[in-house]
């Protein structure tokens, strides 16, 4: 071998390794397939939340007991889902990431976020955050007063931090960033403050702002003629959970929130892309379609959890599908390709539309709605939380199911005047929060087929609903928690809870599922909070604050 071969194979050898203990954009790609690392929120880019992993399973699980537990030392609600790298996991919270060895549970490194006193009165939902994203050996996350950072996965050093946004105006940050075709993309909350939303994208080497694609059309571009005036500049629209990404496509698909104010009589038309999903080139940010779920909507029916990607076989046709469970009570199934829109079937108790029509892809005015507009004082089911809440759901290719924490709760809806003030609230409705039933339960884990939003099963929960995620593995098991702190193993097929465990806290978190050394292990994060406690149930007043990791595995 000449010595410029050998010189040249030395380079190609190096890089590849260096790909091995980097992320790479392949390795992010394949993440559903290689359950030794979570590298992706949603655990895989089809965000289907689903794990091959079947050593825990619902002969054995049990016997499944804590392995570790790590203090986050934090009292807010716990949101934030694990990324696990190459043997470490990566963890946030508002005001720190911390990196842990998986196995024991000890603490790598702990990186502190100093911020402003005054961004505590502002964050509109919670004080918390979502999820850290990996890439080339690089950690992203974002932060409560608007600013995405990056660190060095194995340090913690800061390498970069920039501002996307004035959090005095009542934006926030709180989701995990999403890395796409090798940009890192981000979304915006303060959908509630008449504000106007955005997707970002960066570039992971130095934080130089690439583009930014604006959700609320202005007057001069495709949609502008939806919005009266200048509406659009306080239009709402929020991007603040993650989006989804094929990568096949190239699309990215990236749900958006309410319209501001919330009432919608104070912006006529479809305010385009509110309550929509925008599929756009991760490169560019470029438009390629979009569908409104909830055109001039008044409810507070965010679509921001966008969805899981679906390759499923619809009317006898094999499709690649979005679907989502929004959170105006309708279970849709797009065609990911073009946003043709195949199915919407109500999943929950739904008063706001009659139906959806399938040829024209709009709600069927319903007459409670048509009350609402004039003014009247009418209650509307879902409520201001939806159908389900922020939390994704996850899909099982065995049993054809989506399993969710669905909601069985109603408001009373009346429009007022809509009053702006910079940093406040900007809703223009009476709101009196929401009207729980007498003698039925409030929500469930729902068993749910996509395509007719029908439940095989559910499972009610007997107190205070479950804002949790859950996570689907091929041991034919359901994972969730219950806002009281179980963490619970449920029967994928029947819905019968086969394990739980008593965590220190609620759980409001994201489940996940990985292996190392041919062992399984699931982990949580317990830590009460987020909107539900905002709400001010009084039965949250038994549960004790204070957030924590917990990993389990076979005895
Ligand atoms: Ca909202």
């Amino acid at each position: 071998m000449s010595s410029k071969r050998y010189l040249l194979g030395c380079m190609a050898l190096l890089s590849l390794m260096g790909g091995a203990q980097a992320q790479s954009a392949d390795d992010l790609r394949k993440d559903n397939a290689s359950p030794g690392n979570v590298l992706t929120y949603g655990m895989g880019y089809n965000n289907q939340r689903y794990s091959p992993l079947k050593q825990i399973n619902a002969s054995n699980v049990s016997k499944m007991q804590p392995v570790w537990a790590y203090s986050l030392n934090n009292p807010q609600g716990q949101e934030s889902q694990p990324i696990v790298h190459d043997g470490i996991m990566y963890v946030t919270t508002h005001n720190t990431t911390v990196a842990l060895n998986p196995i024991t549970g000890k603490q790598l490194w702990k990186n502190e976020i100093e911020l402003p006193q005054d961004v505590f009165k502002m964050a509109c939902c919670g004080i918390l955050n979502r999820g850290a994203a990996i890439f080339e050996g690089k950690l992203f996350r974002v932060t409560l007063d608007a600013h995405v950072m990056a660190m060095d996965a194995k340090t913690g050093k800061q390498l970069w931090k920039v501002k996307a946004a004035d959090y005095q105006n009542g934006q926030a940050m709180t989701s995990a960033p999403l890395i796409a075709n090798g940009v890192v993309m981000t979304g915006i909350a303060g959908g509630e403050y008449g504000t106007r939303g955005f997707v970002d994208g960066w570039d992971p080497a130095t934080g130089k702002r690439l583009w930014r694609f604006h959700t609320t059309a202005a007057p001069n571009e495709k949609g502008g003629d939806t919005w009266p005036g200048d509406t659009h500049e306080k239009g709402g629209a929020p991007t603040w959970l993650t989006g989804t990404y094929d990568p096949e496509l190239d699309l990215v698909y990236w749900g958006t929130g309410n319209g501001g104010p919330w009432n919608p009589n104070a912006r006529k038309g479809d305010n385009l892309y509110i309550c929509s999903v925008v599929a756009i080139r991760p490169k560019t940010g470029e438009l390629v379609w979009h569908y409104q779920f909830s055109p001039n909507d008044p409810y507070d029916y965010d679509a921001t959890e966008v969805g899981m990607l679906i390759d499923m076989k619809v009317d006898g046709k094999d499709r690649k599908v979005l679907a989502q469970a929004n959170r105006n009570g309708f279970f849709y199934v797009l065609d990911r390709a073009n946003g043709e829109l195949l199915k919407a079937n109500p999943y929950v108790k739904v008063n706001w539309a009659d139906s959806i029509d399938l040829k024209t892809g709009r709600p069927v005015q319903s007459d409670a709605d048509r009350r609402v507009r004039a003014g009247e004082d009418v209650e509307i089911f879902p409520s201001v939380l939806g159908g389900k809440n922020w939390t994704p759901m996850s899909w099982n290719p065995e049993t054809q199911l989506a399993y969710a924490n669905t909601l069985n709760i109603s408001w009373p809806y009346q429009l007022s005047k809509p009053e702006y003030k910079k940093g406040e609230w900007y809703l223009g409705i009476n709101f009196r929060g929401v009207n729980m039933p007498k003698n039925e339960p409030h929500g469930y884990l729902s068993a749910m087929d996509p395509l007719t939003g029908k439940s095989k099963w559910q499972m009610a929960w007997p107190g205070q609903p479950s804002m949790a995620g859950t996570l689907s593995t091929a041991g034919g098991l359901v994972f969730t928690g219950a806002a009281t702190g179980e963490f619970m193993a449920v029967d994928a097929n029947n819905g019968k809870k086969l394990w739980e465990f008593q965590t220190s806290s609620g759980i409001i978190g994201l489940p996940v599922t990985w292996e190392q050394n041919g062992k399984q292990y699931v982990t949580v994060l317990s830590g009460a909070g987020g909107v539900w406690a905002l709400l001010g149930d009084e039965r949250m007043s038994q549960v004790p604050a204070g957030g924590s990791v917990w990993t389990f595995a076979l005895n």
